[in-house]
């Protein structure tokens, strides 16, 4: 099948920054004195199916979506692509049903609701294989409502819901650092909400943090998953 005109050059420039970003993880890792480079999730909501082929094509195996409608259409027209749909937007208790039919894992879980939610959404579907869900950690000291993430002092409780139901795998924790703070001092306050989470739930040991501002600290802090989107992609298209 011919390629559509601009494909070769899209290809070219997602290899260049793909390549770009890896080489930062590199250093970041080693400047952190870690042995092992964190996961790479490219994050390529608003970008077109065709990107995410390409990205497939020059080796990425995780993306990041963050709205059911988009990433239900991608994950369809790419079913045959070799990929793991990462879901990190805020998610409606009514979109359930249509996550768990492509999403490998879900980092935007925040309230008992949705887990019960999931946990129902997984039992109705043909999945074999449980959903892995991270709860979502909302760093903002003064918690604006709304932004997403459960606070702190609920984590644990959301932790044990979450690994007693059913068709659901309680992954680990994912956070945006905050506006305004040193993302460096937010992360440090998930590594250690991570690290409680794993005393209670051992196999609870993804850490998704980092975003294309933030991608050094969150390495130095322990993040085992980055969720890129611009740095790979470029700026977002603004108006959907
Ligand atoms: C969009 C998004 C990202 C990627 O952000 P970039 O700044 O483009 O790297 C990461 N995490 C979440 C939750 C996002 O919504």
């Amino acid at each position: 099948m011919a390629e559509e005109p601009g494909t070769e050059a899209r290809r070219r420039e997602l290899s260049g920054s793909l390549e770009r970003v890896r080489e930062r993880i590199r250093r970041a890792t080693e400047a952190a004195g870690r042995d092992s480079e964190p996961a790479l999730i490219v994050v390529t909501k608003f970008h077109p199916a065709s990107d995410v082929r390409l990205l497939a094509e020059l080796g990425v195996r995780d993306v990041g979506e963050n709205r059911d409608q988009e990433a239900a259409a991608k994950a369809a027209e790419l079913e045959e692509l070799p990929l793991a749909w990462h879901f990190i937007g805020q998610l409606q208790t009514n979109k359930a049903k249509s996550v768990v039919r492509y999403a490998d894992a879900v980092h935007s879980v925040d309230r008992a609701s949705l887990v019960s939610a999931l946990g129902k959404a997984v039992g109705a579907s043909s999945r074999d294989r449980a959903l892995d869900c991270l709860v979502q950690v909302n760093l903002d000291p003064q918690a604006a409502p709304g932004r997403g993430g459960a606070l702190p002092e609920e984590v644990p409780g959301l932790s044990d819901l979450l690994a007693g139901t059913e068709g659901l795998r309680l992954a680990g924790v994912m956070a945006v650092a905050p506006l305004g703070e040193d993302p460096a001092e937010a992360f440090a306050r998930l590594a250690s909400i991570a690290e409680q989470m794993q005393r209670r739930h051992p196999g609870a040991d993804m850490v998704s943090a980092g975003m294309t501002q933030d991608l050094e600290q969150a390495v130095a802090a322990g993040a085992t998953h980055l969720r890129i989107g611009t740095d790979v992609l470029g700026a977002r298209p603004r108006v959907r």
